[in-house]
């Protein structure tokens, strides 16, 4: 079992989740080639170490959310909501001791 620690709703089992894939820029549709499409659409680098997925809580805030996690291990270095580069709620809830509390809103 995988608890993935959503910003949003705090850590829950994976099975509330959809695995969207690996994350990757996407590139601008009014000057992107054929083939960069090609690459962002099929090609993944499906690494054995540390990669960045995208995740949906479809169980829970169904936000979709950025997930750095080791393929091999299943560890969980940080968890945060699409596009953002700061730690999530629940990341300032768990520093706080709050992240038990789904609810707990994430106000430091
Ligand atoms: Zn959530």
């Amino acid at each position: 079992m995988i608890r993935i620690p959503c910003p949003h709703c705090s850590a829950r089992n994976s099975a509330e989740f959809r695995h969207v894939g690996e994350a990757a820029p996407r590139p601008d549709p009014s000057t992107a080639t054929p083939e960069q499409w090609r690459v962002y659409l099929y090609e993944r680098s499906n690494p054995a170490g540390w990669t960045t997925e995208t995740w949906f809580h479809t169980m829970g805030c169904r936000r979709f959310i950025s997930v750095e996690r080791h393929t091999v291990t299943n560890e969980i270095r940080s968890a945060r909501p699409v596009g953002s580069t700061g730690p999530g709620p629940a990341e300032a809830l768990s520093a706080r001791g709050d992240a038990g509390s789904p609810d707990a809103g994430g106000q430091a």
